[in-house]
């Protein structure tokens, strides 16, 4: 008897990365009008949404700890990239992201933390809001931070060649080692997808 697919993918999710994964990464988006979605970011996502996966945005902002954008900003973009995943029938389960920076300049933003990527701060947040098992899940991301991440948090991690990816695929870091590196998030979703199947 087959269960259905949320209750057998019950605790798995992808996180994805945003700036360079789902979107094009234009440096520090701070307007609407910058927000670029790949043409094949929602198709990708409706299909994990569909193999009953939960899909989640983990994302560094460090954008507010440097005084270019306002939290509130960051959130008028998860607000406009819900309704353009809604319009186009796929679904975003949920946004976090670090407004931190060491290097900061704003009060209060201005500090080390252990929520930006790759530490493991947003999945764990994540996982416990969400019921998620980091461990049966899967990171998708641009950069080798994304990767790292993964690792932190015992998920399988796939670089994605758009963004920064095709120049972090050609500057290997010691100790960072994605299980697949594929051109764009639709190979992510599908490999994900094979891999799923297979663990089955
Ligand atoms: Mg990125
Ligand atoms: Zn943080």
């Amino acid at each position: 008897m087959k269960s259905p697919p949320t209750r057998l993918r019950q605790g798995q999710a992808v996180f994805l990365d945003r700036d360079g994964t789902i979107i094009k990464d234009i440096g520090y988006l701070s307007r609407l009008d910058q927000v670029t979605i790949y043409p094949w970011t929602i198709d990708a996502v409706r299909a994990l949404n569909r193999a009953g996966l939960r899909v989640v945005v983990i994302t560094n902002q460090a954008g507010v700890a440097r005084g270019y954008f306002s939290e509130q900003v960051v959130e008028d973009v998860h607000r406009h990239l819900t309704s353009a995943f809604e319009a186009g029938g796929a679904r975003i389960d949920a946004y976090y992201y670090c407004p931190h920076h060491p290097d900061g300049s704003v009060e209060g933003y201005a500090k080390g933390c252990g929520c930006r990527k790759p530490a493991p701060g947003l999945v764990e947040r994540a996982a416990r809001d969400l019921g998620l098992d980091p461990a049966q899940s899967f990171v998708v991301g641009d950069k080798w931070i994304d990767i790292g991440l993964a690792q932190a948090v015992g998920a399988r991690g796939v670089l994605v060649r758009t963004g920064y990816g095709a120049s972090e695929e050609a500057n290997p870091r010691p100790g960072v080692k994605a299980d697949i590196v594929v051109d764009n998030l639709a190979a992510a979703a599908s490999w994900i997808l094979l891999n799923l199947q297979s663990a089955i």
